[in-house]
């Protein structure tokens, strides 16, 4: 079955709640005056849904993250979070979003001198949650990305796919609505790459929203929705063993 998807309404059925929990409204986002990172771009993103985002380096996939986690503005339009305007929200506002969001990137940004533990707990410690609820959490979180074990060791002494996975723990202990994931293999073999996407898939098992950008679009398994980005335009979609072919306007 083949489906064609406007780049106005590139809105997804998802099977689970239906609601929409990301809503980007005719989106551009100008870094500078006469470059778009992001051109004209509308979609919804379900709650529940697993979205991966494809497309070479400068397409936009950070910049789209961005938006949603609030750290950055759009230049036009408007990016709804849960049907709420998160362009307009005041400075002093953002800290509230983005407790409800997990965002890891391509380098781990672990603190290097403290334990994994220690890490994992750093979120939660920050929002003021008790020292023995923030180990509990963490501990449990540490479990979940199958470091058990390791929560003493100091982030050099964990591989890069466990650092990436105790970055992964550290952005859900908070237990966060979606993850953002930012090129979350950028620097792994295909392994290891395989084993972020897997830990990321289980999440979305569990409810969690989760858009994972990649500019490696032969890591993504054709059996979510796809997103393509070029020039900061959408330039294709895939949905389940569904595509829908938009005409690049570039
Ligand atoms: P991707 O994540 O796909 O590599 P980005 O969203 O990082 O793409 O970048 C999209 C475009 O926006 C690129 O041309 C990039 O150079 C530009 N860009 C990104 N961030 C900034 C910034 N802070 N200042 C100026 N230009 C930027």
């Amino acid at each position: 079955m083949r489906r064609q998807i406007t780049n106005s309404a590139a809105s997804a059925p998802n099977g689970k709640s239906g609601l929409n929990m990301i809503e980007f409204l005719n989106v551009s986002k100008a870094y500078t005056s006469d470059t778009f990172a992001l051109q004209n771009i509308s979609l919804s993103i379900a709650a529940g849904e697993l979205v991966f985002l494809a497309g070479p380096s400068g397409a936009g996939k950070s910049t789209f993250l961005k938006l949603i986690a609030g750290l950055e503005r759009p230049s036009k339009g408007a990016v709804k979070f849960n049907g709420q305007d998160i362009s307009q929200l005041k400075n002093s506002s953002l800290p509230y979003l983005r407790r409800r969001i997990g965002f890891i990137s391509q380098e781990h940004g672990l603190l290097l001198d403290r334990t994994i533990l220690a890490n994992v707990m750093l979120p939660m410690i920050v929002v003021g949650a008790p020292a023995a609820e923030a180990e509990t959490r963490a501990m449990a979180a540490i479990e979940r990305v199958n470091l058990a074990g390791r929560e003493q060791a100091l982030p050099l002494e964990l591989s890069g796919g466990e650092q990436q996975r105790a970055a992964i723990a550290r952005a859900i202990v908070n237990r966060p609505e979606i993850i953002l994931a930012d090129e979350p293999t950028a620097f792994l073999d295909r392994d290891n790459a395989q084993l972020i996407l897997n830990t990321l898939k289980a999440f979305q098992s569990a409810g969690v929203t989760c858009i994972i950008s990649s500019h490696d679009e032969q890591l993504f398994d054709q059996s979510c929705r796809m997103i393509f980005l070029s020039h900061g335009s959408i330039t294709n979609t895939w949905q389940s063993s569904i595509q829908s072919s938009i005409a690049a306007s570039a």
